[in-house]
């Protein structure tokens, strides 16, 4: 059985093929540059073309969508509600949620026969109660315009948690750790008995830890500020928030490869800022969970940087915790979700 994963976003298509039943990667494709100026690739439906693939050899196709909002809480077979459904969702993740249908859209074109399979970045965090998911706003926001914590990075923290969970020799179940993602996007997660109960990303990634270009956490005052007395307008704002902030705003590199070589005052702050970011979180879970197995590194900087994981834990409270390093696979848990789905 061959099951492919598509992660399509508006101006890249990365494809990776599976052998299930070795669990052997057979093709890993990146098309880059869609749509852009002077590219050769004018379109998805033309990435999907360049690729080196049969489909008629596939068996079904997982894509990553990146906001499933409150309707999704599991994978779902693709059938015309559901691309109705990611459609409507559009205004909560404009950049993502587009793409990643686009994607569905041309691979139901060119290869109609094919089940396909949505796999929602927020589909995790669906565990999250109301105390845990409402922001302190008026009730309205939530009930009328959908404003509240969704949480992301889902099929990373559920890949995590298998792996933990086998790696501590416990049942899934009855697992509980801190995971943390930490790449260019990065969120932590607190995972009770097996679920999700509370994550530092929100209405959008941009909430929580320190990143490579985002903010994380700041006083929404602050926006605020910019827009009534800076006259930064909402686009503006938008694109400091998520671009020029976090590391890269902090000592102008967001890459901590980079930043741990430097020797100078505003590299070693960045790097203190964004683990004292963790650090407050780490404290935050170990409190609403009571029991922590775990804390689990993991996303390019966690897998990486042993002076990360090391700042992180060089605590007296946190010393006395096991830590766990776990290379992710958000490609290899959607093809388990696709093998969930199709089994139903
Ligand atoms: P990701 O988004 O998970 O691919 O993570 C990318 C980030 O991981 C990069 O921007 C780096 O900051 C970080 N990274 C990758 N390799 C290393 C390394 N060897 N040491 C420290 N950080 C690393």
């Amino acid at each position: 059985m061959k099951i492919a994963v598509i992660n399509s976003g508006s101006s890249s298509l990365k494809f990776k093929l599976f052998d299930v039943q070795r669990m052997q990667l057979l093709l890993d494709e990146t098309v880059d540059h869609i749509g852009e100026q002077n590219s050769s690739v004018h379109n998805h439906h033309e990435a999907i073309e360049s690729l080196h693939v049969n489909f008629n050899e596939i068996d079904a196709v997982g894509h990553r969508v990146v906001h499933g909002g409150e309707r999704f809480v599991d994978s779902v077979f693709i059938d015309d509600a559901v691309i109705e459904a990611i459609a409507d969702l559009i205004p909560l993740a404009p950049l993502h949620n587009g793409a990643n249908l686009e994607g569905i859209k041309v691979v139901r074109q060119y290869a109609p026969n094919i089940p396909q399979i949505a796999v929602f970045d927020t589909a995790f965090h669906a565990t999250l109660k109301k105390e845990a998911f409402l922001y302190a706003l008026p009730y309205e926001m939530y009930e009328k315009y959908q404003i509240r914590r969704y949480g992301f990075h889902g099929t990373s923290h559920a890949y995590l948690l298998q792996k933990a969970a086998a790696m501590l020799g416990k049942n899934v179940q009855d697992t509980n750790i801190i995971t943390l993602h930490l790449g260019n996007g990065a969120s932590a997660c607190a995972i009770k008995k097996g679920k999700s109960i509370d994550t530092s990303m929100g209405f959008t990634p941009l909430e929580g830890l320190v990143m490579g270009t985002r903010c994380g956490d700041i006083d929404p005052a602050i926006v605020l500020y910019m827009q009534k007395v800076l006259h930064v307008s909402a686009t503006e704002a938008d694109e400091i928030l998520n671009k020029k902030s976090g590391l890269l705003g902090l000592c102008g590199d967001n890459d901590v490869r980079n930043i741990e070589q430097r020797s100078d005052e505003s590299g070693k702050l960045a790097l203190d800022i964004m683990l004292r970011r963790i650090q407050k979180y780490i404290g935050a879970y170990m409190v609403l969970l009571e029991d922590v197995d775990a804390i689990v590194f993991s996303g390019g900087i966690g897998e990486n940087s042993q002076r990360v994981r090391e700042a992180v834990m060089n605590n007296k409270i946190l010393k006395k915790i096991k830590s766990l390093v776990i290379k992710t696979d958000e490609e290899l848990q959607i093809v388990n979700e696709c093998l969930e789905v199709l089994k139903r």
